[in-house]
């Protein structure tokens, strides 16, 4: 007698038909939450109660897909972080599309391993691997790959560096043998992501440099080459050089063109943080700040901040396929490729990253740069710019506000001025908590130059020109309020 005891059962919908109205209801719901982004308050905090449920145990007897649907709806749709709403402005998020809706919900169902093989999935993220190419300037034959986002492409872009750079199998001996101490630059205002990377490869955070910025927040040339010289002469192998495109606390983009002059001639890889900023390269406002970057040894940018592709996604670039190749490939036996069949094509994703296993993200970057084109994005992008601009000048109308850095793009940076420094500190922050408290507005918080600011990231493809007005007034109010 066999054991097997529910050979006709599998996991699919007992009754299709049911699962079926149960679906286009969801899709209702989802599609009722991005077209009602405005009407909501941007953030509640998560009640109690709802904490409570979502710690319940392993569900280890079966609740059937209402019940999930149900518990979906009370528990985890009302509490987003609000990065659908038009006066987000926190940190750096996209805000995402309907179109993406539908992108998700299709990569699903196909269930597509991105790994390696021959199927349609893969000749999506290639497409869309060779259009990011061709906007950025790489030539055809380099290699790129769709990751979750910066901090895991600058770790792929760093690796291929590290491969390349090394004489050494650094593959097979790690840093441990070798005789080279390398050393990578990075200026003050660089992202964090990057420290993590030296971390995670075992170069170590102090072998990052952090080179001073100036007024307008960009790297110091001079005091760039200097550090490499003094490197140099104390006998370190100065290796990389990470320009930002844009900074994130104000936008800032270093001197590209400069980097990839010194980069040249220094015989360094120039790797460029485009996080978000990337984009900005897109469009034709912006050509002179980002000269240089179509120069870049590898680029790591994001689909889900300013080209509003739903989390997550991102990309990296690299100029030297064989360098990014040969930091990755190793395949066993079962998963060599065949001339024929599915374990066929050309090119495997696993060999140029770390993942085996890959999901179909390509599928919401193909949609949203399909449906949108780079047109429809880099409207946005230059909207976003203008308004950017547009509140840095309201800001510079009102005495008591203050504006904290330059704009260059699309960050402003500003805060209630108080006699006391300290105290418009503990306001400024203050200020911010309130207003994503109360469901208003939601920017995040910055120190510049030692000071609290009150820092509005603009990638919001739904933010109009009232929703700043009004984050103006509230800022004014509650600032007047805590001087009367
Ligand atoms: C967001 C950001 C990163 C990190 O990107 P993730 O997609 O969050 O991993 C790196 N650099 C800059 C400038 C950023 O804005």
């Amino acid at each position: 007698m066999s054991d097997i005891k529910h050979p006709e059962i599998d996991l699919d919908p007992q009754d299709w038909p049911a699962f079926r109205a149960l679906a286009h209801r969801m899709l209702d719901h989802a599609l009722d939450h991005v077209q009602g982004a405005k009407e909501r308050a941007i953030w509640q905090p998560v009640p109690a109660d709802v904490k409570t449920a979502l710690k319940a145990g392993v569900p280890h007897a079966p609740q059937g897909i209402d019940k999930v649907c149900d518990d979906f709806l009370e528990q985890v749709l009302p509490y987003s972080t609000g990065n659908t709403h038009p006066r987000f402005w926190g940190w750096v998020h996209g805000t995402g599309t309907a179109g993406g809706v539908i992108a998700e919900m299709l990569a699903a169902c196909m269930n597509s391993n991105l790994g390696g093989r021959d199927h349609g999935a893969i000749y999506v993220e290639q497409q869309v691997v060779n259009w990011c190419k061709s906007l950025f300037g790489f030539p055809t034959s380099a290699s790129g790959l769709l990751v979750s986002g910066t901090s895991m492409a600058t770790v792929i872009a760093l690796a291929a560096a590290r491969f390349k750079v090394l004489e050494y199998p650094v593959r097979s001996t790690g840093l441990q043998n070798g005789t080279k101490r390398l050393v990578g630059y990075t200026s003050v205002e660089g992202h964090s992501c990057i420290s993590r990377a030296f971390d995670l490869l075992g170069f170590g955070t102090d072998a990052l440099r952090k080179i001073p910025v100036d007024q307008n927040y960009q790297m110091d040339m001079r005091a760039l080459s200097a550090a490499i010289a003094h490197d140099r002469a104390a006998g370190l192998t100065p290796f990389m050089v990470v320009g930002a495109a844009a900074t994130v606390n104000t936008a800032a983009v270093d001197p590209m063109h400069e980097i990839a002059e010194l980069c040249e001639k220094e015989k360094l890889w120039f790797h460029v943080d485009g996080a978000f900023g990337a984009v900005a390269a897109l469009g034709d406002k912006h050509t002179e700040l980002y000269k240089g970057l179509d120069r870049a040894d590898s680029l790591a940018f994001d689909f889900h901040k300013w080209m509003h592709v739903p989390y997550d996604a991102g990309c990296v670039l690299i100029r030297d396929a064989e360098a990014h190749r040969g930091a990755f490939n190793s395949r066993p036996e079962y998963l060599a490729e065949a001339p024929r069949g599915l374990a066929g094509g050309e090119q495997w994703f696993c060999d140029y990253g770390p993942e085996l296993s890959r999901g179909f993200r390509a599928l919401k970057v193909w949609f949203t740069l399909k449906e949108h084109g780079i047109e429809g994005i880099t409207r946005k992008m230059e909207d976003n710019c203008a308004q950017a601009r547009q509140l840095a000048q309201w800001v510079g109308e009102q005495p008591a506000l203050e504006l904290m850095a330059p704009v260059s793009l699309n960050i402003v940076c500003f805060r209630y001025r108080l006699d006391d420094a300290e105290k418009s500190d503990t306001l400024n922050r203050e200020i911010v908590m309130q207003l994503q408290e109360e469901g208003i507005a939601a920017p995040s918080t910055t120190v510049l130059q030692g000071r609290a600011a009150i820092r509005v990231n603009i990638t919001n493809h739904r933010s109009r020109l009232a929703d700043f007005e009004l984050l103006i007034q509230e800022v004014l109010a509650r600032g007047e309020a805590s001087n009367a």
